[in-house]
């Protein structure tokens, strides 16, 4: 198999701008849509890339299709269309290559996999970590579920925007480690709020204790690049919304529930974070978080 030359992308939001901009910087044939037409037009002015007047449009011309969108409904609606929309589908040619870098649900993954792979187009999931900085300078993490042959031929492209690509295994595999590592990531962040704020309010500066915790045992990545970046600075401006940490929280439960497996203390944190978003509103950082607890201890961990 040769490594496709020719790229749609669908989804430029704030991870997919930065990672279809590297695809056209390396000189790959690139289509791109977007729902959003000012953002798909400001992509097409900067960047050397086609934009597509519709879905089956992208398909047309391609070997090679990118996902990156909200979730899996978005992924779905998207490939197989919705009421009067035509989807990729419907101009995607046998032997096509789609690849799902969205954070999506793995078991939908799975579903949309067999149906693509009736009309014999190749389904891969291949979800990423490490957020917008990372997206812009082509170092995420790209998780990759499917086949080992896929994987190789699609190699090239995906060094593109990412520096570790993990093969994870079966379809939809991709999808379920990512949101099992959001669930992680996000109790790493709630329980670095919590034991904060305590520590503010027996005295301890925030800024001193994140010093100390990162110098000791109780370290995590929230620790490391999220409490002085974007909640003691009141930015809370890390580009991944609490919406979509909310939604990958959902996704890690649903798969825990449907293979059986109790996350007691997972779930406890699912239900604090929805909550959380359910009071702060939507549109928000997930770091914004920070400033539901905050509340609910009547305590500011910064200024
Ligand atoms: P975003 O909301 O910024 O972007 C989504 C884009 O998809 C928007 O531009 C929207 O207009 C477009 N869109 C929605 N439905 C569409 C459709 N049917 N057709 C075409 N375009 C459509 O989201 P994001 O932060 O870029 O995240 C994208 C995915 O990556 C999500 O699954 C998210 O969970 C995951 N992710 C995000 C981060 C992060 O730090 N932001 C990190 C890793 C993974």
């Amino acid at each position: 198999m040769k490594t496709p030359q020719k790229i749609g992308f669908v989804g430029l939001g704030k991870m997919g701008f930065p990672m279809a901009r590297r695809l056209a910087g390396a000189g790959f044939a690139l289509t791109v849509f977007d729902i959003n037409r000012d953002v798909q037009q400001r992509f097409v002015s900067e960047n050397r890339a086609t934009a597509a007047g519709s879905l089956p449009e992208v398909a047309q011309n391609c070997e090679l299709i990118i996902t990156m969108l909200p979730d899996s409904k978005a992924v779905r609606a998207a490939i197989l269309g919705e009421k009067t929309e035509d989807g990729l589908s419907v101009s995607m040619g046998p032997g096509t290559i789609l690849v799902d870098m969205s954070s999506s649900a793995p078991l939908a993954t799975r579903e949309l996999g067999k149906q693509l792979a009736a009309k014999d187009i190749e389904m891969m999931d291949a979800p990423v970590s490490g957020g917008v900085p990372k997206a812009c300078n082509g170092t995420l993490a790209i998780i990759v579920g499917g086949t080992q042959e896929v994987l190789e031929c699609c190699r090239p492209v995906f060094e593109v925007m990412g520096d570790r690509i993990f093969f994870s295994g079966p379809l939809g595999s991709g999808h379920a480690v990512k949101a099992l590592n959001n669930m992680l990531s996000a109790a790493g962040l709630v329980a670095a709020i919590e034991m904060l704020l305590v520590g503010r309010r027996f005295g301890v500066d925030p800024k001193v204790m994140n010093d100390i915790l990162n110098a000791s045992t109780g370290r995590n990545n929230s620790t490391e690049n999220k409490i002085e970046r974007y909640v003691l600075s009141r930015s809370f401006s890390s580009g991944f919304s609490l919406d979509l940490m909310v939604k990958d929280l959902d996704t890690a439960m649903e798969l825990s529930r449907e293979l059986e497996v109790p996350t007691i203390f997972s779930n406890c944190c699912r239900e604090l974070c929805a909550a959380a978003r359910q009071s702060l509103g939507k549109g928000l950082d997930h770091t914004d978080v920070a400033r539901w607890f905050e509340g609910l201890a009547q305590i500011r961990l910064g200024d």
